[in-house]
């Protein structure tokens, strides 16, 4: 996709004041919905990706967010290409599950050098713009089980606790700069990521779930587009589960 492609949508097209949006981990699962979904909204959207590609009409920056120069040359492509990022969706995230007995040193710094470590880095990289601006709304992609917890994965739910506190301290410090933080806790969605998961374990996990199914890439999407819109101003500090009631409104 070229940089023209990626620019020419008309302002007067949308719905909503087009804004400039970066999603971190857009080649597939959620991300890839979320780029797709504010793309079709009429936003400007760029996504990261290390494998794979972008949806069409995405603006597609090569970035590892375990690593901060990557991190940095990715704002500044989307800012030359697109202007400053006034919506980051950070989404990208890993699992390495294993008992606690058997995480290695590498599992568990691995998971949250990505997950939390590449949270705060793409979250002060995409500040000053947003604060310059007067305005940013910052998503951050938990999970239910930084909530609730969950055997086999101490590293992912640290990870995915550590955002909570991370989106909470921001709103904080950001609040007055008409920036937002917010974070969604999405619950099983049919992804790669679960796709390892056994019939039986998916089965077990589905009994669990007071909506009966496990969740669709577009269940996440759908709010992720609502808090980028301008009627979601007035919500910072947020943890808003979308998980088919498995975690009660935790
Ligand atoms: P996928 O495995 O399908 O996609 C993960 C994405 O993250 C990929 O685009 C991948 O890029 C990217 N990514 C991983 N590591 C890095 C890295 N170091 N730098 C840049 N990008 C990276 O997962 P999902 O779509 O299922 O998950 C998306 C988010 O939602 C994650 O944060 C996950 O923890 C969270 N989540 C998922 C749930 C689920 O049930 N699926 C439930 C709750 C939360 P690439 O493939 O190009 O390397």
């Amino acid at each position: 996709m070229t940089e023209s492609e990626s620019t020419t949508i008309p302002d007067s097209a949308t719905r909503q004041p087009a804004r400039v949006v970066l999603v971190t981990g857009g080649s597939k699962g959620i991300g890839r919905a979320i780029a797709q979904r504010l793309q079709a909204a009429g936003h400007r959207v760029a996504a990261t990706y290390r494998s794979g590609d972008v949806p069409a009409g995405v603006l597609g920056v090569r970035c590892d967010i375990t690593d901060p120069a990557q991190v940095e040359a990715a704002f500044t492509e989307v800012e030359t290409a697109l202007g400053g990022v006034q919506v980051l969706v950070a989404n990208a995230g890993i699992t390495r599950d294993t008992l606690l007995m058997r995480m290695s040193e590498d599992d568990w710094s691995a998971v949250i050098d990505t997950n939390l470590t590449g949270a705060f880095r793409v979250a002060k990289r995409a500040a000053r713009p947003m604060i310059r601006g007067r305005f940013g709304r910052m998503i951050f992609i938990s999970s239910v089980v930084g909530q609730l917890g969950s055997a086999g994965q101490v590293n992912y739910a640290s990870s995915k606790a550590g955002l909570v506190g991370l989106v909470r301290s921001l709103a904080r410090e950001l609040g007055s700069r008409g920036v937002t933080a917010n974070v969604v806790a999405p619950g099983f969605v049919d992804t790669d990521m679960t796709a390892v998961l056994t019939e039986d374990l998916v089965k077990k996990y589905t009994d669990q779930i007071p909506l009966g199914r496990l969740g669709a890439v577009d269940d996440i999407a759908a709010l992720i587009e609502f808090l980028a819109g301008d009627e979601a101003g007035y919500i910072t500090g947020a943890l808003i589960p979308v998980d088919g009631g498995l975690g009660m409104g935790h």
